[in-house]
């Protein structure tokens, strides 16, 4: 019998657990940290052999070939050694395609994945489409390949998952953008991390599809640097002859296959970003067979994503929006960009090397207040004290609304888009969201 193990029993990693049992394999399951109460009973249930705290090396190099969760270095020991076994090292999302033969929507990108995702979902469920939602979202994948098998995909990929994906293909692969982040894990090369998202395009044939960001620059580097036999289906925001996505006049128009449009006012999602989103997910949809009477419908109907520029409430005339997962200064950038009212806005964090300069002239034309909340503001006031704005420093969420609310006026908004990582007051980015639209429901 052929043995599989998997190191991390997270959702991916538990997800292939159970697949590769169904599946008939010997499965082992290691996790050096502590394994959640609800995926030891699915291991449990399944008879799936697991091990937590430590990798037993007799129990691993054994194995005919290995699932790693993708929060696994590269440079992690088990990992090195199992290399020098050359014992292959898949991810859950490869496995997980050799056993369905449904049709895969892949979605990366450095920002929106996983609103685009979640918008191409909503549009395919709500048009009646048998549709699963996996990948770095939060859903394996595998699992449902063996649980509740559906005929489409939609998968959220980071670029870890994409490194260990090889024979994998994308039926639609989505590219919303490139931009630097998690450099830590690809040598401190940005070339790396490029190389390891253009992966979304690999083994793709004329009868599949790649709808990316045209104005992105690197994306139209690399494409340079690619034989692209699928169908190429670019969007921007305005029209050109190298786009079948844009906007023009405020219409959201799409070109093909089956031509569409509507009204730009109508989209659900509002701001720059999400504009590309919508046609990123729209062309989607397109190619994926729904009609224009039900893409319209979805795009319209589509309630957000939590902590992506979530309204939280308007008191006494302020208006409060959540945007907790803003970790980093270019999605701060489109938060701003997309305020039709003037804004407090809170900045704040664990700094991952922030280049503020980006939001400058942004904060200038919009903000009547910054309110910092984190334990070391220096670099923020380093940045934005010589702007003549008032400014508020706190190390409470509730310090931070009430500071917010004070500096407010009627009309204004109050914008969580800090920036930074959450991890110097917050458990993550969700708590960071949570206690804000509490606080705010407490005002
Ligand atoms: P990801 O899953 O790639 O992190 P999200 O959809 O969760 O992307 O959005 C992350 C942050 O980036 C949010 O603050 C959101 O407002 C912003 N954002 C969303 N879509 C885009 C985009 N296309 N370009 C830039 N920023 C975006």
């Amino acid at each position: 019998m052929r043995r599989i193990v998997i190191l991390g029993a997270a959702e991916s990693g538990a997800g292939a657990a159970v697949l590769a049992k169904v599946k008939g394999f010997d499965v082992f399951v290691s996790d050096m940290s502590n394994i959640k109460d609800k995926y030891k009973d699915l291991l449990n249930r399944h008879e799936i052999v697991w091990e937590e705290g430590h990798h037993t090396d007799e129990l691993i190099l054994n194995a005919d070939e290995v699932i790693k969760s993708p929060g696994i270095p590269e440079n992690a020991p088990m990992i090195q050694k199992l290399k020098a076994k050359n014992i292959p090292i898949i991810s859950e999302i490869e496995f997980a395609g050799r056993y369905t033969n449904a049709k895969m929507i892949c979605i990366t990108g450095s920002n929106g994945k996983t609103t685009t995702t979640s918008l191409i979902y909503h549009i395919l469920k709500h048009a009646g489409y048998d549709v699963g939602l996996a990948g770095n979202i939060g859903r394996s994948l595998a699992l449902q390949v063996a649980e509740e098998p559906h005929d489409y995909y939609v998968i959220e990929l980071s670029s870890f998952q994409l490194d260990n994906m090889y024979e994998f293909k994308a039926d639609i692969a989505v590219l919303m953008n490139i931009t630097p982040d998690h450099l830590d894990r690809y040598d401190f090369k940005m070339q790396n991390y490029v190389d390891s998202k253009m992966r979304i395009i690999q083994n793709q044939t004329p009868q599949d599809a790649f709808v990316f960001w045209n104005d992105d620059p690197i994306v139209a580097a690399e494409l340079k640097k690619y034989d692209i036999k699928a169908r190429l289906c670019p969007f921007g925001e305005f029209k050109s002859d190298s786009v079948i996505g844009y906007v023009d006049e405020d219409s959201y128009i799409i070109e093909g296959p089956v031509p569409f449009n509507m009204e730009q006012e109508e989209l659900a999602l509002r701001g720059k970003h999400n504009l590309y989103n919508s046609l990123a997910a729209g062309i989607t949809a397109d190619l994926a067979g729904v009609s224009n009477e039900q893409i319209r419908e979805g795009l319209k109907t589509f309630e957000g994503v939590e902590h992506r520029l979530e309204k939280v409430g308007r008191v006494r005339g302020v208006e409060f929006i959540n945007d907790s997962k803003a970790t980093n200064v270019n999605a701060c950038w489109y938060a701003l960009d997309s305020m039709r009212t003037p804004v407090v806005l809170i900045l704040g964090g664990k700094d991952k090397g922030n280049d503020y300069s980006e939001i400058f002239d942004l904060v200038k034309e919009k903000c009547i207040g910054l309110v910092f909340l984190g334990v070391d503001n220096s670099k923020l006031h380093a940045a934005f004290d010589g702007f003549g704005i008032p400014i508020a420093d706190v190390k409470s969420m509730k310090d931070c609304v009430d500071e917010c609310y004070k500096m407010a006026k009627p009309g204004s908004t109050v914008l969580l888009s800090p920036c930074c990582a959450s991890f110097d007051l917050f458990k993550n980015m969700e708590d960071r969201g949570e206690q804000f639209k509490e606080c705010v429901r407490n005002l």
